[in-house]
């Protein structure tokens, strides 16, 4: 019986980085490299990057940014 328990991860965050819990930075830590890899925001209220305003609080442009 192959019952071996799945670890369950949590849901798949859709919300600003600046909300995800520890758990969810842990288990979609892919998502999070993608979202800070080249980051276009930043959020000032945090300390967090993103490469999309939707993952930050309080996004604000980069003035690094170079597009
Ligand atoms: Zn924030």
């Amino acid at each position: 019986m192959a019952a071996a328990m799945k670890t369950a991860k949590t849901k798949q965050p859709t919300k600003e980085l600046c909300d995800w819990s520890k758990a969810q930075l842990r288990d979609h830590f892919e998502l999070l490299e993608s979202i800070v890899a080249q980051p276009k925001y930043v959020c000032p209220k945090c300390g967090r990057a993103a490469n999309a305003k939707k993952w930050l609080c309080k996004a604000k442009k980069l003035a690094a940014g170079n597009d």
